[in-house]
């Protein structure tokens, strides 16, 4: 279909003005249909609110493949199928209880053990602490803590106005912390929670034992920021302090499940394939709405609107719903294997994963020639506040397709401002979301794959 045929119907209707351009006009005609007629929020309410939390391995991640397979096959698309992936099933068992333990004086914290965690014995662990602001410091005191519990507390840093950036800062403690102190006789990590606000919500993610063998593996656990602020101030008073938790989670057998995966065939060049993306899967402390329930409704969305407008992209377009990527990344894993098996062609791929929250533009993973190309759509987005275009990090799920070269990858970046407050925690929940500010995020992504469908990437 030509660029012209949006722009058709829209002149029939008498919607638009002469002076527009085709671009301008087809995607006012994306965002008004996201912003009047959208599902995204319908499903997300169904995925949060009837089925819930959708960790790997789980019957909630399963019900949530069948629905969105049902859900994707009801919009006409040319093909809807699954993508077979076997996946990690780690369950959080008993709610977890930890308490300072100060001159025989109790004061329980909130903590929830972190994904890929050990159980402590029964009976709990209860262990003097040793507070340090990272894994380098942990290195310098050795030994020193040996038999102990080691507390990271290195905050979130606040000056970053990108909180992602903040995130990559100190991610390493939750990831490796455990890992890194076993190797020293710790005999269990406190993580302080990745937020920048004072709260009593913990927040997990996922961690790694790495190489260690299983005898040496210990149990670690986030707590909440309110929490960390406390044990580190009572520590300054009283250096001896014990500290006790309890979990009870558990490492199950793999488990097989799917990557959901649905397309609009191209009509010049169907080898072509462009995917737009999120994770299916969630953490289990909450329904996952902004992580990543956001995602994949907005990456729905971009499908159905473009169905709907009755476009008929040049190239293949392929929503692609990732499994796993909370805790291990096998989802992503599996569509690259299957992409260099089937020799398929990837020009492009976009991936929503940084919550449904008011978009503000892409940063972009592709070479010099490519971003400067697509660095003059921007004007196109202005009328809709998108002004971002940056260079970098796109997603993690796309991260794993590496095969196809040239290959532009875009993540959508919403404002990062109130992320890390849902993030990984138990108020990541339905009512967290804005029904508009979804919407915006599907538009923006949709318009974004129009443009990129009509002019191509460039190769050499
Ligand atoms: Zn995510």
């Amino acid at each position: 279909m030509k660029k012209t045929s949006l722009l058709t119907v829209l002149l029939l209707t008498g919607m638009v003005s002469f002076a527009q351009t085709p671009d301008e006009q087809n995607l006012k005609s994306i965002y008004k249909a996201a912003l009047t007629q959208s599902k995204c929020y319908t499903w997300l309410e169904y995925l949060s609110n009837d089925i819930g939390g959708r960790l790997s391995g789980t019957k909630n991640a399963a019900d949530a493949v069948q629905y969105t397979k049902n859900q994707l096959e009801s919009i006409g698309l040319d093909r809807v199928y699954l993508q077979e992936v076997m996946v990690p099933h780690w369950v959080r068992g008993e709610k977890e209880t930890a308490y300072i333990l100060d001159n025989k004086v109790k004061t329980v914290v909130p903590i929830t053990a972190l994904g890929g965690s050990i159980a402590t014995p029964k009976t709990g662990i209860t262990a003097e602490v040793i507070e340090v602001k990272g894994i380098k410091e942990l290195n310098e005191l050795g030994d020193k803590v040996k038999g102990k519990i080691v507390f990271f507390n290195r905050p979130m840093d606040p000056e970053n106005v990108e909180t992602f950036k903040s995130y990559g800062g100190c991610v390493d403690q939750r990831y490796a912390g455990a890992k890194e102190a076993a190797k020293f006789g710790a005999v269990g990590t406190i993580v302080r929670s990745m937020n920048l606000r004072l709260d009593d919500y913990p927040h997990t993610g996922a961690q790694s034992y790495g190489d260690l063998p299983k005898s040496e593996y210990i149990p670690t656990a986030a707590i909440s920021t309110n929490g960390a602020e406390l044990l580190s101030k009572s520590l300054k008073k009283n250096p001896s302090l014990k500290f006790y938790f309890k979990q009870s989670c558990e490492q199950l057998p793999d488990v097989l499940s799917h990557n959901v995966i649905g397309e609009i065939k191209g009509t010049e060049h169907p080898e072509n394939i462009m995917i737009v993306g999120g994770h299916l899967d969630s953490w289990d402390l909450a329904d996952g709405s902004h992580d990543d329930g956001a995602g994949v409704v907005q990456s729905m969305e971009v499908v159905r609107i473009l169905k709907n407008l009755g476009y008929k992209p040049k190239n293949t377009i392929r929503v692609v719903l990732f499994m796993n990527e909370e805790n291990g990344g096998r989802g992503g894993a599996m569509y690259e294997e299957m992409a260099q098996k089937n020799k398929e062609n990837h020009i492009f791929a976009l991936e929503s994963d940084s919550g449904g929250f008011s978009p503000r533009g892409f940063s972009f993973e592709t070479d010099d020639e490519n971003f400067k190309k697509i660095d003059n759509y921007k004007g196109l987005f202005e009328p809709y506040l998108i002004h971002s275009f940056v260079k970098g990090h796109s997603g993690s799920d796309i991260g794993h397709l590496t095969s196809a070269k040239p290959l532009v990858k875009a993540g959508l970046k919403p404002d990062s401002q109130r992320y890390f407050d849902y993030h990984h925690a138990a108020n990541d929940k339905f009512d967290a979301i804005n029904k508009r500010e979804l919407e915006l995020g599907a538009a923006t992504m949709a318009s974004l794959v129009y443009l990129i469908d009509q002019n191509g990437i460039l190769t050499k």
